[in-house]
């Protein structure tokens, strides 16, 4: 039986009318989510993905703005941006667009970004509380997956879940919550031997790689869910996953599309995140 496909559009609709209802309580208490978007040069795929963040904010009531730098600007004019919006109140979360310029060190900038308003989930501190299994702003691409799966009622207790992609953003976040959640986790990675041998046994495979047909029918295991998300620019202009959407689908149980499935989650979870740190949640309160 083809597998159900898991509809990150429709469940990321789902959760932003819940927001919504959220953020217009918020506002009867005189408090706005406000998020403020840093984007430094003017790579369009970065555009794109800001001017995405912003509608989805103006959607949910939540205000946003975004500060458009140029690609010229150096790191200490960046940390100077924001530090002065560490410090303004009425700004609960700051996202820096990545990528940055060669000459701006990302590092630095993720934790010059103050923990109570990284909405990315970025810094090393709440990077540190996720891995502690204490609430924290979570990355957003992780936590929609992990949403996800619990809102198809996928179990992840006790499960094998296998993780292709070992980056700071997806992959290894990504197989923290899984572990936090009780599932035996396998990475894999560029250098990994014999791919196959341990993706055939995951009743979960995250495919973080980022190249397209990565995984096809012959390293899925029998009712597997999968859950695809890499995003691939393909010569006609089109998007496509690291899964053989086709072939996988034959196998599994569960798949998520590529568009319209992790990445409408990972707006999502930014908006939610934003929500946290408006009403104060982070662990350092305000
Ligand atoms: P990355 O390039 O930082 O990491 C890719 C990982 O894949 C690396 O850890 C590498 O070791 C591994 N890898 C590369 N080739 C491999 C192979 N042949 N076999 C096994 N592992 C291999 O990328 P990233 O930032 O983690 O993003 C991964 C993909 O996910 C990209 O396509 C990116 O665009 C996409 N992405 C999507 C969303 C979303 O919201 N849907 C968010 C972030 C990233």
């Amino acid at each position: 039986m083809p597998a159900t496909v898991i509809d990150g559009k429709e469940l990321g609709q789902t959760l932003r009318g819940d927001m919504t209802k959220e953020v217009s309580q918020l506002k009867e208490q005189g408090i706005t989510p406000h998020l403020t978007v840093i984007i430094v040069g003017d790579d369009p795929a970065s555009k794109s993905y800001v001017n995405g963040k912003k509608k989805a904010t103006a959607q949910t009531g939540i205000a946003s703005d975004v500060i458009e730098m140029p690609s010229s600007t150096s790191e200490a004019e960046l940390l100077e941006k924001i530090n002065d919006l560490n410090h303004e109140e009425s700004v609960h979360g700051i996202l820096v667009q990545l990528p940055l310029p060669d000459h701006i060190n990302e590092q630095t900038v993720i934790e010059t970004i103050s923990p109570h308003k990284d909405v990315d989930g970025f810094h090393p501190i709440n990077i540190g509380n996720m891995m502690a299994g204490n609430d924290t702003f979570l990355p957003c691409t992780p936590y929609g997956i992990i949403k996800m799966l619990h809102s198809y009622g996928i179990q992840i207790k006790g499960k094998h879940a296998v993780v292709i992609g070992r980056s700071n953003i997806v992959g290894k976040p990504v197989g923290q919550l899984l572990l936090n959640e009780h599932a035996t986790v396998t990475y894999c990675h560029s250098r990994t031997h014999n791919l196959t041998d341990f993706t055939t046994s995951a009743d979960i495979l995250i495919a973080a790689v980022g190249k397209p047909n990565v995984i096809r029918a012959e390293h899925i295991k029998q009712g597997a869910a999968i859950i695809d998300v890499g995003i691939n620019r393909q010569d006609d202009g089109s998007l496509t996953g690291d899964v053989d959407f086709a072939s996988a689908a034959e196998k599994a149980s569960y798949i998520t599309p590529v568009p319209k499935g992790v990445g409408p989650m990972t707006i999502t979870m930014l908006l939610q995140n934003t929500i946290k740190a408006a009403k104060g949640l982070s662990r350092f309160g305000r």
